[in-house]
């Protein structure tokens, strides 16, 4: 598996309208598109910065992930994203070094990559996507 760079920090927020203003207006960074993924029940923006993105997650059902996320932690940096070459191989290296997944199989995220999440308790914590996506 190799790690290319880190594509994304994911904030769960309560509202994108209300967070927006922020990150776009007062720190300047450029919108660059909302999708909605209906699979994780989620709205997202996307934000790039450098080489890397910041992605503001709202949620939009209160039984979404995102939703139980700021239940219990309030709203906040929720996952760190690395880009990988490799979503299956990727998998299969962590399966292998003993690492809990949450997804054992890739599934879509925003922006048409291909994702999979490590569960925290193998990571110190921190939810840590993999994301393969061609651009
Ligand atoms: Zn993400």
């Amino acid at each position: 598996m190799e790690v290319l760079k880190l594509d994304h920090i994911g904030i769960a927020v309560k509202s994108l309208d209300d967070a927006l203003p922020f990150w776009r207006d007062v720190l300047g960074l450029k919108e660059a598109g909302i999708e909605v993924v209906e699979e994780q029940k989620v709205r997202v923006a996307f934000l790039p910065v450098g080489d890397t993105e910041v992605e503001l997650l709202e949620s939009t059902d209160e039984d979404g992930p995102i939703a139980r996320f700021i239940e219990k932690n309030g709203p906040g940096v929720q996952h760190l994203a690395f880009r990988v070459d490799d979503i299956e191989s990727a998998i299969a290296y962590m399966l292998e070094k003993g690492m809990r997944m949450i997804d054992s199989a890739p599934r879509y995220g925003a922006g048409g990559a291909r994702i999979a999440f490590v569960h925290p308790k193998s990571s110190q914590g921190v939810l840590v996507e993999l994301s393969q996506r061609e651009d």
